[in-house]
């Protein structure tokens, strides 16, 4: 062990508890990590929690910092703090008649389920089981803790695989011809220890007899595995930063695993995946902690009200154990009220005496969320604002997504346990790296089944769609992972004899094998055979309680990207309080108007283009009509033509040489007029404003279509409607000045021509006024930079950050506009950096825009219609920079009004601001 001395550090290193007493406290997180500050909290609140210290964060950091050294005074100190433990315990490290075994864990600062390393019974070696033996009486149990031990031990610490043990207990077993451990008797246990330490010998390793070397081998295990690759890749999936580290807590053991009258157990002090406030959990009486997360033996329900149908035969908790079990849920009350959440509780129950072993705030379903953020409110408990703050945005995507279509035709292979909800269609694959293979390079579906999961199938959990595993309940690793990352799992689908070597797995006489399709619903636990459609979601009330609150408090408005009126429709649903973007380019696709378009394209003369034109402006009329109902007044921006023509036209020779046949031009015309308008760079080739500037008569087209849109329904419907043209792509201010000019002209005609009319008419009318505003994206870093004088000429602005990005970082984008596809959808959601706005790249071009924009055009109108409008992290910098709205797909209309009310709230601690919209 490498030690340096460290004049530097000052702080305490090591912090003690039990005894009623603690160093530490529940908000010590940066210090102590997740689990050692609440260790220290529940000591402090007098619960029974066995003695321990714990190692804090700042040695993990001078371990990295000093080539994995420790600093010299942590030996003396944790020498006396588990001198403290032995005193409470009165029993001693290392001592051969009356020892005391520790258990060694990690604990980041934000919580990391399954990701670190934990040994138990430390501190075992020939001589101390003897003095276990006689502690408790039971030979048995003291050579289980031993075989336990040497297990984790070599595994975690000496870096052998536990698989080896495991084959050996497993034959063992075979030999004996029973199923379970706890039916080994102690004889097969002591040999089971003598055949471990010669896998020990022939792996070339030593197995320390000394428990010093011990403690000290599992400490640097701990720090060893805050860089991990699964360690790494969980941090890179969840934003923990790598400064971090880890603490260590060194804890005192209790044993659940010490006959019928000792159990353990996890619970959760509200369903997690409904949200009901009930107390629910799973135990395993004769068993040690790491036997219920791993799901080797079926766990049994606390309480009635945690059984599960398939587990209906199963003992309670609170039927085995009734004194222990009204001492967890006084315990269990105590710590919600305290932590004002819903915990997530583990405890061991040795010979009747319970001790708690852990809490902290439970994962939870995005339904299980809001539900106990509305319940708790009601309770009294937390107040509006908390609840706003509790619900992640990014979660809300569990709810707003389709499920199974109830009335489709499925074929229930099995069923396993709910949990974690949601439905999941995909191919097969038995390993995560397959997995990552077929989703990253094949672009394919996939659902990850597994006998059950382990840390290191992090990655290919993160890519499936839905994860199914044939062991485990609903606190195993697979379940709690999967409702962490708001994704479908069906867990112990006892049902699936799966074989990882062929890639197959049989369920009564059928076999499915890699690649073929599956659906999960992890809301039922249902395995279904084949692909199973799905509908849109159904209303969830705690959702619409909690978006009432949430406008309370959000400052910017959110409106939604939308191009039909059935966008709209949904939008408005999910409460979109307007249309930040039109793209009216879909419009065009349309099967009854793409051959206008293309007449359009082909004409060489203004007037074809106008006969063309013609055909299309009542389409377009009637979608904007569309549109601006669905929209009942509110503001709807619509965008004017953006990319370039080429993009009408098909690119392969066979779909050239069906169009000149459908059109009547001859087709080596047809592809020379493609080539001609093919772009190198479409991105800022000859689209957008820039074909406004060729061709006027396009967005006049368009104006006009808006306008007589919006005229005839002032004129026949009673609408007050305030259509926003956005010119795109502007990046000199002359280019919005010349294209504003002709298109308020055009809008100033429309206007007259109505009024003129109505004045002919015979029955008496009131005067058409419509109100317009013309403005512009900022989408170019030029336009970013110049928008003092662009100002001049834009009612609105609006952030196209799609082509700011590209534009500012220099990508590029295919003919179809995929860069959205490869880079904004691919990193967005995996929070790369460069995804999100900060004022280093994208959002100091925003920031100079809106104070240059604003300085120039008092009070001018900017909103964000870039997918970064939907995208929490970036809703918090347009919040901050003074965005008057932000704009997304309407799926994401609710989680952008979270994400917003969140900023508003975390920004109002330091400052009051009113609302922008
Ligand atoms: C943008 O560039 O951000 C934008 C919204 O436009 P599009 O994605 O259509 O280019
Ligand atoms: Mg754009």
């Amino acid at each position: 062990m490498k030690t340096v001395s460290s004049p530097g550090l000052k702080s305490k290193l090591v912090f003690s508890f039990g005894g009623g007493k603690a160093e530490g406290n529940e908000n010590q997180k940066e210090l102590l990590g997740g689990k050692g500050a609440n260790l220290h909290g529940m000591t402090k609140l007098g619960l029974p929690v066995p003695p321990g210290f714990t190692i804090s964060t700042e040695v993990c950091t001078f371990y990295y910092g000093n080539k994995q050294a420790y600093p010299k005074s942590l030996v003396k100190n944790v020498e006396l703090a588990l001198g403290r433990v032995e005193s409470v315990m009165k029993r001693k490290f290392g001592d051969r008649r009356n020892p005391l075994l520790v258990s060694v864990r990690s604990g980041a600062r934000a919580s990391m389920p399954g990701m670190m390393d934990t040994i138990l019974n430390l501190g075992l070696n020939d001589e101390t089981v003897k003095g276990l033996e006689e502690q408790s009486k039971d030979s048995r149990f003291a050579y289980d803790s031993y075989r336990r031990f040497i297990t984790m031990y070599s595994d975690v610490v000496l870096g052998i695989h536990s698989n080896q043990f495991e084959i050996v207990l497993e034959d063992l077993k075979h030999e004996r011809g029973v199923e379970l451990d706890t039916q080994l008797t102690t004889a097969d246990l002591q040999r089971l220890v003598q055949q471990y330490k010669q896998i020990v010998r022939t792996e070339g390793k030593t197995f320390p007899e000394d428990p010093w070397e011990q403690l000290w081998g599992a400490v640097g295990a701990v720090f060893g595995s805050w860089m991990s690759p699964r360690a790494i890749t969980y941090r890179k999936l969840n934003d923990i930063p790598l400064e971090w580290g880890t603490a260590v807590n060194v804890q005192s053991m209790v044993f659940g695993n010490m006959g019928n009258d000792c159990a353990t157990g996890v619970a959760f002090t509200r369903d997690p995946s409904t949200g009901v406030r009930k107390f629910f959990g799973e135990f395993l009486i004769n068993a040690q902690g790491e036997d219920v997360v791993a799901g080797i033996r079926t766990p049994q329900p606390i309480n009635v009200g945690s059984r599960h149908a398939s587990a209906e035969e199963l003992q309670t908790l609170e039927a085995a154990m009734p004194k222990a079990y009204k001492e967890l849920v006084r315990t269990y009350q105590k710590l919600e009220k305290h932590y004002r959440d819903m915990q997530d509780i583990e405890f061991t129950i040795e010979r009747g005496k319970l001790f708690m072993l852990q809490t902290r705030n439970g994962k939870r379903t995005a339904a299980a969320a809001l539900r106990i953020a509305c319940n708790m409110v009601k309770e009294g408990l937390i107040s509006k604002r908390e609840a706003v703050m509790r619900v992640q945005p990014e979660q809300l995507d569990q709810l707003l997504h389709p499920m199974l279509d109830p009335q489709a035709r499925k074929t229930v292979l099995a069923k396993g346990l709910p949990a974690s909800p949601g439905a999941a269609t995909g191919q097969i694959v038995f390993d995560p790296e397959t997995a990552e293979k077929w989703v990253k390079e094949l672009n394919r579906k996939v659902i990850l089944v597994r006998i059950e999961t382990s840390p290191e199938d992090i990655g290919g959990m993160a890519v499936a769609q839905g994860i199914l595993t044939a062991r485990g309940g609903m606190t195993s690793h697979a379940a709690v992972v999967a409702r962490g990352m708001g994704k479908c799992c069906v867990s112990g689908c006892q049902a699936l004899k799966i074989s990882n070597d062929s890639k197959l797995f049989t369920v009564g006489q059928q076999t499915f094998r890699e690649g073929d399709y599956i659906t999960l619903d992890g809301s039922t636990g249902e395995v279904i055979a084949g692909q199973v459609p799905t509908i849109a979601p159904t209303a969830n009330l705690d959702l619409l309680q909690l978006m009432k609150w949430v406008d309370e408090f959000r400052e910017i408005g959110v409106r939604t990207n939308a191009d039909t009126p059935n966008d709209a429709k949904v939008a408005r649903a999910f409460g979109a309080e307007g249309i930040g973007l039109c793209r009216t380019e879909h419009m065009f696709f349309e099967s009854d108007r793409i051959d206008a378009v293309r007449e359009m394209i082909l004409a060489d003369t203004k007037d074809g283009r106008e006969r063309a034109l013609a055909k299309i402006l009542p389409m377009q009329k009637l979608d904007f009509k569309g549109i601006f109902r669905e929209m009942k007044g509110l503001p709807v921006t619509i965008r004017l033509l953006d990319p370039p023509l080429h993009e009408f036209i098909p690119h392969k020779d066979e779909d050239l040489k069906g169009l000149a046949n459908k059109i009547d031009v001859p087709f080596e015309r047809l592809k020379r007029k493609a080539e001609l308008l093919h772009e190198f760079n479409p991105m800022l080739g000859h689209r957008g404003c820039r074909l406004g500037v060729s061709f006027p008569e396009i967005y006049r087209t368009q104006v006009r279509a808006i306008l007589e849109a919006a005229c005839e329904l002032v004129r026949d419907e009673g609408f007050s409607i305030v259509p926003e043209i956005m010119i795109p792509l502007v990046g000199d201010w002359r280019e919005l000045k010349f294209c504003r000019e002709y298109c308020e002209d055009e809008a100033k005609a429309v206007v007259a021509r109505f009024n003129e009319q109505a004045a002919k008419g015979t029955a008496p009318r009131k005067k058409i006024a419509v109100k317009y505003l013309i403005g512009t994206m900022i989408e170019l870093p030029r336009a970013a930079l110049t928008a003092a004088e662009i100002s001049k000429y834009a009612d609105f602005f609006s952030f196209g950050t799609n082509d700011l990005t590209q534009t500012t970082y220099g990508l590029s984008r295919d003919d179809s506009g995929n860069f959205l596809k490869d880079y904004l959808d691919a990193k967005i959601y995996e929070r790369d950096p460069f995804a999100t706005l900060d004022t280093a790249g994208v959002g100091r071009l925003m920031d100079i825009a809106i104070r240059e924009g604003r300085a120039a055009r008092p009070g001018l109108k900017i909103g964000i219609c870039g997918e970064h409008g939907g995208e929490p992290q970036s809703i918090d910098f347009c919040h901050r920079t003074g965005l008057d709205y932000v704009s997304c797909s309407p799926y994401r209309v609710p989680i952008a009004r979270l994400a917003a009310a969140q900023s508003a709230l975390k920004q109002s601690r330091t400052k009051k601001s009113k609302p922008r919209r």
